[in-house]
């Protein structure tokens, strides 16, 4: 097929056109969630991102398969491999087990995926179902010579590369700021930048997940995790692999280093990268504790769907600061928006030469480096387009198989909502509200978030204030 779709490559740094390694098909790989903790609405921003370029890629006729792992062992505090285990702090934290941990920060991320409307990948691995496949690569890795055993754990080598910084010409010092509580120095790593391949208990007594291997009772370094994960379903080749811009280096750094002294050949070609969102005090994470979830902004009213609209409404390279301010604009714009969309009629016949020119104005917005802004303004210039309401109509679905804003269900949910709650409508609002505080009261957060999600659907919106929950139609 012909090919015009283009992102920015972090590997050659230009916005390159992407050509698959086999015509038509896109092989993607995206770094998962660690599952210690709670998605913050950062790292939403890019799992909504990637979301809406695998949703792209398709949209303009690509077959994609997309896989992902989940980082239940191995990520410690600091990326460089030093610190405590994330998941073995967050059962202590919690006083579970990892596995307990693993299980419902999975499943919570998952569902805040499905309010955001990200689709899952249709793979998705966790790390410590692969470790024979592990186990393997590393030995491989031992035997060509790119790692070596000290002090129990195995390493890999980097003087063994002749372009360790794939991704950069900067100093190894400049590289070095993103590799965060950096304070506990390996003896064992022959060079600075040598990563852990697999880590014995030699390294942690305590740690609560370990395996049998050649190099003793241990547990994987996380960065084997990707290119062992990414291989096992896609191949020894792959076109696209995603992350937030602090995986540049050194998770991705650390696989390409791996992946190519594992296969001897080059492996993915075009690297794309979600700058972060902060907040006033600079970039959100999860080691800071105190940070926004998806569940945080439906407390206060707010509908997830709007905070998806608010990522694509800003570039993905760029990075994006939240501020509630904002997010209120933004909710103002999305429900004139969809207002609007919901006084169109599907009166009239679908005008195909239009939706052909619309199409292709929209499919070149998303191959021009992703941009999702433009792809929003080409729905408001629809709007106010001269053509009949079921070509509009036929257009928001269409888009909306990208966007995914329910532009069009929402209209549906409105419309619905009016014939079945008019008659009791205070009574019905007041005692839903009711069972929610019973809810919260009970510590049953899932059934409060559907009740908030069930009114969302009909249009009602609740706010948490000091005086109260206060609700409002849409
Ligand atoms: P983690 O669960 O920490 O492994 O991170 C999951 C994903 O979120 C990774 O792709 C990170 O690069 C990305 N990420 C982390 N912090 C942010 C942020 N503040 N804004 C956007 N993406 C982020
Ligand atoms: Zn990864």
């Amino acid at each position: 097929m012909e090919n015009k779709f283009k992102f920015y490559n972090t590997l050659t740094r230009n916005v390159d056109t992407v050509i698959p390694h086999e015509d038509g098909k896109i092989a993607m790989y995206t770094c998962g969630p660690t599952v210690y903790h709670y998605a913050h609405i950062g790292n939403l921003r890019s799992y909504i991102m990637e979301d809406v370029l695998e949703k792209a890629l398709r949209y303009v006729g690509y077959d994609v398969k997309r896989v992902m792992n989940i980082t239940d062992v191995g990520h410690l505090s600091s990326d460089a491999d030093t610190g405590e285990d994330k998941m073995l702090k967050g059962a202590k934290r919690e006083h579970k087990t990892v596995m307990e941990i693993a299980k419902f920060y999975t499943d919570a991320f998952f569902e805040d995926c499905r309010k955001l409307n990200i689709k899952r990948p249709d793979v998705v691995e966790p790390a410590t179902n692969c470790i024979p496949e592990f186990i393997h690569m590393i030995e491989v890795l031992l035997e060509k010579g790119f790692a070596y055993v000290a002090g129990g754990n195995v390493y890999f080598d980097t003087s063994k590369l002749d372009d360790y910084y794939v991704f950069s010409s900067q100093s190894e010092k400049e590289l070095l700021v993103g590799v965060r509580d950096d304070v506990e120095e390996d003896v064992n790593k022959r060079n600075k930048n040598d990563f852990v391949l697999w880590f014995t208990k030699s390294k942690f007594e305590d740690q609560a997940l370990k395996w049998e291997s050649p190099w003793g009772v241990g547990y994987p370094g996380w960065h084997i995790e990707c290119s062992c994960i990414s291989m096992k379903h896609l191949g020894e080749y792959m076109d696209i692999h995603c992350g937030g811009v602090d995986n540049i280096f050194p998770h991705h750094t650390n696989e390409i280093a791996q992946s190519e002294s594992y296969t001897g050949h080059k492996w993915c070609p075009y690297w794309f990268h979600v700058n972060h969102l902060n907040d006033k005090s600079g970039k959100m994470s999860k080691s800071k504790g105190d940070f926004l979830t998806v569940s945080l902004l439906q407390e206060k009213g707010y509908d997830p769907i709007v905070y998806r609209m608010f990522c694509l409404q800003s570039h993905y390279r760029k990075p994006l600061e939240f501020s509630y301010e904002v997010l209120d604009n933004m909710s103002a714009a999305y429900n004139k928006l969809v207002k609007k969309i919901a006084e169109l009629k599907s009166e009239g016949s679908v005008d195909e030469a239009r939706v052909a020119a619309y199409r292709e104005r929209f499919s070149e917005a998303l191959s021009n480096d992703l941009n999702t802004s433009m792809a929003i303004t080409i729905v408001y210039d629809l709007l106010k387009d001269d053509m009949n309401d079921a070509t509009k109509l036929a257009l928001i679905q269409d888009f909306d198989t990208v966007l995914s804003l329910n532009l069009a269900t929402a209209r549906a949910a409105g419309k619905e909502e009016k014939k079945e709650v008019d008659a009791g409508l205070e009574a019905y609002v007041l005692a839903k509200i009711e069972e929610r505080k019973e809810a919260k009261k009970a510590k049953d957060f899932a059934k409060a978030d559907a009740i908030r999600d069930e009114l969302a659907a009909k249009g009602i919106v609740l706010k948490d204030t000091r005086e109260g929950v206060v609700w409002s139609m849409q």
